[in-house]
């Protein structure tokens, strides 16, 4: 790039990111200099020379140019961390078009002026015999957290403190009288770091079978011929791909590089994080977002001084700045939770590859359902494509899954919502004391109100959504929280005929205990888990056989492993394929194999009850086969006709705005000005459309959306668009999103 300034940066924080100084880029240097660089300027009125980072290159003068100062050279290139998030964030603005300030606040994490902390942990004092009495009194005096801990030092008896406070949810309250009675220590790394340390023994080590062993062995050879590239282990739940990632972590670290790990943040769960933890000891660090952005920056700050190898955490582990980075995980890949809801609307795992090709490392993806992305490109080579097909414990069996159709229970009298297949096996289940999981996937909000008289569903009026009747008779917005009681006859046309139609977790917690009195039931939902620990204290509570059944949205079905759980019923597997989105198909199928995956991990067989009134639907009939190569064809088929992703590539530009006529007069400017440009003729321009939901929060958005096989095309009409729309006053005040998939 030959620009003639750069906009430079000396400090680089995220929170100094907005003020960058300007330097004329000398004609020595010029076509030399790119972002992310380090180069030395001098600063300040005695222009001492000091060392900034390149933010930008551009051709405008942000200052009087004969004022700026000369950037005097490049430094010393020493390899920094700094540097390749810098050109990370670079392409990231790029790519899904964002600023520079944006792409940067993504990239680097929230600074933090706090005494830098050593690795601490929780440490097991006592003897086993003690423990077990200890576990008692806590269990007697109904000290539940507390009980909780001490059970997991059963299992291991150092915990580090990033898992206590992380996964386990656990408040200093819990365990400070712990301290305080000898029971367990709190000690920091020193402590920690000496030869009998609990955890630095290779704990977890499994011995591999022959299918995974062929993955890790092609997997080192490439690596070791220092061939780098992006593999997709597509292997069924319980098939050992975690065990196959250690393995492949190991020998990274052995070339002596670093590895992250994304894991979406509802499966990193205790249970995940301590297998890690067992077989790489202090070298593992985790985030998750119930860390303070201290404890975060702390954790960042480790890996940059190289006191560990290895980062586990949801998407924003991502930016980890390691200075040598070899190897990118990048577990249950499929997961929606890996697409950033806010700008930049980057894709972790396109990011990743981004990083992973910078950083000369390799990324390694897996899914029991891989994403249609994923899997196309593994199929055209883009990826290589690693195959387990077979459960790694012997014992272990996939379910035997049953559809039952709703509509013929209805016909046949049965007016519950559980069919007469799911209630005879959960009779069973009771009967034998084994556990149940009912699965629901949907949220509250399937719990709408509706007029039997005209069929108006009662809607929130600020946000264009149905309200969710809650048991204590109130309508609640989930969007926005506006709340009104339940009305006495129908707002539309004043009929007295009105009522609760849908099924939510609530309602099936209700028929349970009414047909089943004696079951001991949990339920695990937003409500539920809101408050604090709610999540863990449920899971656990479940793990222990607490509870005969336990019923759940998508949360019970994430990561979990429960041994004593042999059946799962879902509840109505359609409710996933009503939502306005191309890709509720996907996501309807991926849900259905994750739930038939959780029953019968170990030696008891396991059944799947899916209730449907679409027995049919190829979403629903591939999920129960467990036949993912099938349902690909079909959706791809679909895809294919409809010109969708992966087919064709989608850009979707969102237009916001309290004022509904400027909106529309906004968008369809922008319609106008998109047809006129040469692009345009190669393109599909769809819109304007209301989006999905039209209002929230009293904001109304618009959508046009740009669907071509070719990326590059729409990055040049998310360019010129972003500047025409820039550049007219009027239209400043829309808010203006774009979003490529
Ligand atoms: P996935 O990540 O594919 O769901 P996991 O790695 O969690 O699978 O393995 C599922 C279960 O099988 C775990 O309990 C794990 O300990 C066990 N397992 C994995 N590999 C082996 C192996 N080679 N031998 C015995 N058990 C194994
Ligand atoms: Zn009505
Ligand atoms: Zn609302």
């Amino acid at each position: 790039m030959q620009r003639k300034f750069a906009n430079i940066i000396i400090d680089i924080s995220h929170e100094k990111v907005d003020r960058p100084f300007q330097y004329k880029v000398p004609e020595n240097l010029k076509g030399q200099i790119s972002v992310g660089m380090q180069v030395l300027i001098p600063f300040g009125k005695g222009n001492r020379q000091r060392t900034g980072y390149v933010l930008e290159l551009t051709d405008k003068a942000e200052y009087d140019i004969d004022r700026l100062k000369e950037i005097a050279g490049i430094a010393v290139d020493r390899v920094s961390a700094e540097s390749q998030l810098i050109q990370l964030a670079w392409w990231i603005k790029e790519r899904y078009g964002s600023t520079m300030n944006q792409a940067l606040k993504t990239v680097l994490p929230v600074k933090q002026v706090v005494k830098a902390q050593e690795k601490k942990s929780i440490r097991c004092l006592i003897g086993e015999q003690e423990l077990a009495e200890a576990i008692e009194t806590a269990h007697r005096k109904h000290y539940q957290a507390r009980e909780r801990l001490l059970r997991a030092l059963q299992e291991s008896p150092v915990i580090p403190y990033e898992v206590i406070r992380g996964q386990m949810n656990l408040a200093p309250a819990t365990w400070k009288p712990l301290v305080e009675q000898g029971i367990i220590a709190y000690e920091s790394q020193e402590v920690f770091r000496d030869p009998v340390g609990a955890l630095n023994i290779e704990l977890g080590k499994l011995q591999l079978n022959e299918s995974q062993n062929t993955i890790v062995e092609d997997f080192c050879h490439s690596y070791d011929q220092g061939i780098r590239n992006t593999s997709l282990i597509y292997g069924i739940t319980g098939s050992g791909k975690t065990e196959v990632y250690m393995e492949m972590i190991s020998h990274v670290l052995e070339a002596g590089r670093q590895v992250i790990v994304l894991i979406p943040e509802i499966a990193l769960t205790y249970q995940t994080v301590m297998r890690f933890y067992k077989r790489f000891g202090q070298r593992v660090s985790i985030i998750n977002s119930k860390l303070s952005p201290g404890e975060r920056y702390d954790q960042f700050e480790r890996a940059r001084q190289g006191d560990i190898d290895i980062m586990i955490g949801p998407r924003s582990a991502l930016f980890t700045p390691f200075q040598n980075l070899g190897l990118i995980i990048i577990d249950e890949e499929h997961e929606g939770a890996y697409k950033s809801e806010g700008v930049p609307r980057y894709h972790a795992r396109d990011v990743a590859v981004k990083r992973a090709e910078m950083n000369h490392a390799s990324v390694v993806l897996g899914s029991a359902t891989p994403s249609l992305e994923a899997y196309t490109k593994a199929l055209r080579g883009t990826y290589k494509l690693y195959e387990l097909k077979e459960r790694a414990k012997k014992q272990s069996h996939l379910a035997h899954v049953q559809i039952a159709d709703l509509r013929e229970e209805l016909k046949a009298g049965n007016k519950t919502i559980f069919s007469r297949i799911l209630q005879e096996k959960l009779e069973e289940r009771l009967a034998k004391g084994e556990q149940t999981m009912l699965f629901l996937n949907r949220r509250g909000y399937s719990n709408f109100v509706s007029c039997r008289s005209c069929g108006e569903a009662i809607k929130c009026p600020h946000c264009d959504v149905t309200l969710t009747l809650h048991r204590d008779g109130r309508l609640v917005c989930h969007y926005c929280g506006h709340t009104i009681p339940m009305p006495k006859a129908c707002p539309s046309c004043g009929s007295k005929y009105i009522a609760n139609f849908g099924v939510g977790t609530q309602k099936i917690e209700a028929m349970v205990q009414k047909m089943y009195p004696q079951a001991r039931v949990l339920r695990m939902d937003l409500d539920t888990t809101s408050k604090k620990g709610g999540h863990e204290e449920i899971l656990s509570a479940f793990a222990q056989g607490d509870a005969d059944i336990l019923i759940g949205t998508q949360m019970i079905v994430k990561g979990h492993d429960f041994p004593n759980v042999t059946l799962v019923g879902v509840i109505a597997a359609d409710i996933s394929l009503y939502s306005p989105d191309y890709r509720c198909g996907e996501r309807t199928f991926q849900l259905l194999t994750q739930a038939a995956g959780r029953a019968g991990r170990d030696q008891i067989p396991g059944d799947v009850i899916i209730q449907t009134y679409k027995p049919d639907h190829y979403s629903i009939t591939c999920a129960a086969d467990q036949d993912y190569e099938s349902f690909y064809r079909q959706e791809m088929a679909y895809r294919k006709l409809l010109h969708y992703p992966p087919v064709t590539q989608l850009l979707t530009i969102q237009f916001a705005s309290k004022d509904e006529d400027y909106l529309t007069r906004c968008v369809d400017y922008a319609f106008r000005q998109i047809q006129g440009m040469e692009e345009a003729t190669e393109v599909q321009l769809i819109g304007p459309a209301e989006a999905s939901i039209y209002k929230i929060h009293d904001i109304y958005r618009k959508i046009l959306y740009i669907k071509n096989e070719n990326y590059d095309i729409l990055i040049q009409i998310q360019n010129k668009l972003e500047q025409i729309m820039q550049g007219t006053d009027w239209c400043s005040a829309i808010q203006i999103q774009y979003d490529f998939t």
